[in-house]
C-alpha cells in the first residue's frame, strides 16, 4: 500500500474520530482531497481506495489531468478551491463539479451565463476573506450575507455554501466560528474549512466539508 493511500485511510479515521468527539453523526463530513501538484499517477491510488471528491486550485492544471480520470470515474466529484479568474469561467464550468471560490459580482455573473449556455451548473460556494487579509482572495465578512443575496436574486445563482482560509499564523478557530455564524445568516448549509493543520479543529466547528491535501500526499 503506498504512502499516499496509508495516509488517506489516516485521515478518514481522524476525521470519524472528530466527528464523533464533535458529537456529529458519522459521515457528516465530507473529505476534499486537495490533489494540486500531484499527477494521475499519484492521484489514481487513491481514487482505487475508494476516494472520489478531490480539489484542484488551478484551471488549466486541472484541465491537464482530470478529464481522463473522470471519464475512468464518472462518480468523481471534482472542486475548484483556487482563485477564478472571469475568462476561466468557462472552463471552470465545463469540468468542475463544485466551485468553492466565487467572491465577486464579476464572476457571478460569468458564471451565471456559461451556466445558461453550457446547461451544466455546477455547486456554487461563496469564499469568505474570514481574516480581511489584503493579498488573499474572498469577500469580506460584513458583505457576504449581502453577496450571497445578490447571487440568487440578482444572478440566478443556487449558493450551497461558504469557503474560507483563515490567515496561516492565527488560531484558526475564531475564524471557523465566523464562517459557521455567515452560513447561518445566508441560509446555506455547506461549511468548506479546515486543511491538513487544521481539520479536526474546523470539524469542532461545524464544517460539513475538509479539503486536505498534504497530510494525505505529502508535501508539495
Ligand atoms: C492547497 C489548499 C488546501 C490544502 O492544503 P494542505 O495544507 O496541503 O492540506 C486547502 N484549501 C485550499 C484553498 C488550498 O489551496
Amino acid at each position: 500500500m503506498g504512502n499516499a493511500v496509508q495516509q488517506f485511510f489516516a485521515v478518514k479515521t481522524k476525521i470519524a474520530a472528530a466527528e464523533r468527539e464533535a458529537g456529529r453523526e458519522a459521515g457528516a463530513v465530507t473529505l476534499v482531497a486537495v490533489s494540486k501538484t500531484f499527477d494521475a499517477a499519484d492521484i489514481s491510488p487513491v481514487i482505487e481506495a475508494g476516494q472520489r471528491v478531490f480539489g484542484e486550485n488551478r484551471v488549466q492544471e486541472a484541465q491537464g489531468k482530470w478529464p481522463a480520470l473522470k471519464q475512468a470515474f464518472p462518480d468523481i466529484e471534482l472542486h475548484l478551491i483556487g482563485p477564478l479568474q472571469s475568462n476561466k469561467a468557462k472552463e471552470a464550468v465545463a469540468l468542475f463539479d463544485v466551485i468553492e471560490t466565487v467572491d465577486r459580482e464579476k464572476i457571478a455573473a460569468e458564471l451565471a451565463k456559461e451556466i445558461a449556455r453550457q446547461g451544466r451548473a455546477p455547486e456554487l460556494y461563496v469564499q469568505v476573506n474570514t481574516g480581511s487579509e489584503p493579498q488573499k482572495a474572498g469577500i469580506e465578512p460584513r458583505d457576504a450575507v449581502a453577496f450571497v443575496a445578490r447571487c440568487r436574486d440578482i444572478h440566478g445563482l443556487v449558493i450551497e455554501g461558504l469557503m474560507c482560509i483563515p490567515p496561516a499564523d492565527e488560531n484558526p478557530g475564531p475564524h471557523f466560528a465566523l464562517l459557521e455564524k455567515l452560513g447561518k445568516e445566508a441560509g446555506v448549509a455547506t461549511l468548506s474549512m479546515g486543511m491538513s493543520g487544521d481539520y479536526e479543529t474546523a470539524i469542532a466547528f461545524g464544517a460539513t466539508s475538509v479539503r486536505v491535501g498534504s497530510a494525505i500526499f505529502g508535501s508539495r
